[in-house]
């Protein structure tokens, strides 16, 4: 990478709260359509967990769901439910015409994976990326429902115009719900794509080749200025919680003084994750 000739005194910062406005207002309209129609689009939450953090997601995306016009019910089947009981509960939502999209929420009950359980739910309703098939159908290149994280990743890129086409971009995580997903959403973009984890040696000479990097590991300040090349994107995923019950990111505040360009946190990734997720419900329901 050779470093940006003009490098910014401090980077500039990449808000989601705008894109994620519209992509509500665009979802709202699809939602009101199809309310019109007499068949409003329709969101299913299952959980399984007593975590309050998850309670809290749940509150705030049925609420997120009520302002754009998605009908939403929750289904707690309680901290110690089975794995057959989740996957029954995915299965009769699977089948019930009257659901568009159903999410898995997380963390599990212990002794069950998120990709063995979420291979309960129609792919067609998939509106979280959390079915095996639907990751499998995306690195095919095939339509399918990405994670809302990862899709929101590149939806942010793109709306800052950040190109994507033939640039070298590292992705530092590698789970199913961030990591794998928008590394193969970026190579399907005709990004050169590497992808790292806990066990990448030297993690810094790596990212250090990107000019874009999205991080996505949950660990607060693991990348700081040592990691990035000057004037890079960094896309920062990571939500970690700090001890006065606020929020930061994966980035340490030194970033700012090499990246040419960071998502906050908050106020970057996530809003556009919860609102490619409603758009993601009304596609499911039929919206174009
Ligand atoms: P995850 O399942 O815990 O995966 C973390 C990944 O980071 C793993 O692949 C892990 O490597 C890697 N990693 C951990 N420590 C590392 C290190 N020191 N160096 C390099 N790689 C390291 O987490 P996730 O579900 O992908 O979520 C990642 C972050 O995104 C979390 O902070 C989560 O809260 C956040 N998130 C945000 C949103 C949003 O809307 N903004 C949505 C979803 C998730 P191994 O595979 O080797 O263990």
């Amino acid at each position: 990478v050779s470093p940006s000739p003009a490098v910014r005194l401090y980077a500039k910062e990449l808000y989601g709260k705008e894109l994620a406005a519209s992509i509500r207002a665009d979802a709202a309209a699809s939602a009101a359509a199809l309310a019109s129609l007499g068949a409003p689009p329709r969101l299913a939450i299952v959980t399984a967990t007593a975590d309050e953090s998850s309670a809290w997601y749940v509150r705030s995306l049925t609420k997120a769901a009520g302002q754009t016009g998605i009908e939403c019910t929750v289904a707690d089947l309680g901290s110690s439910a089975s794995a057959e009981v989740i996957t029954g509960t995915l299965g009769r939502l699977s089948r019930d015409p009257a659901v568009h999209g159903i999410i898995l929420q997380t963390p599990l009950p212990e002794g069950t994976r998120l990709a063995e359980l979420a291979g309960a739910i129609d792919p067609a309703k998939d509106v979280d990326g959390a079915n095996p098939l639907s990751l499998g159908r995306l690195v095919a290149g095939l339509p399918a429902f990405a994670p809302a994280t990862a899709a929101a990743v590149v939806e942010l890129l793109e709306h800052h115009q950040v190109t994507i086409r033939g640039v070298r971009v590292v992705v530092v995580g590698r789970s199913a719900v961030v990591g794998k997903p928008v590394a193969h959403l970026l190579l399907n973009r005709d990004a050169t794509v590497t992808v790292c984890h806990s066990r990448t040696p030297d993690l810094a000479s790596v990212t250090r080749e990107a000019h874009i990097l999205v991080v996505a590991a949950g660990r607060a300040g693991l990348i700081g200025a040592g990691h990035i090349a000057p004037g890079a994107i960094v896309v920062d995923v990571g939500t970690n919680a700090t001890p006065d019950g606020g929020l930061t990111g994966d980035v340490a505040a030194d970033a700012g003084t090499v990246a040419g360009a960071i998502t906050p946190v908050p106020g970057g990734v996530g809003p556009v994750t919860t609102a490619v997720l409603l758009r993601q419900v009304t596609q499911a329901a039929g919206a174009d």
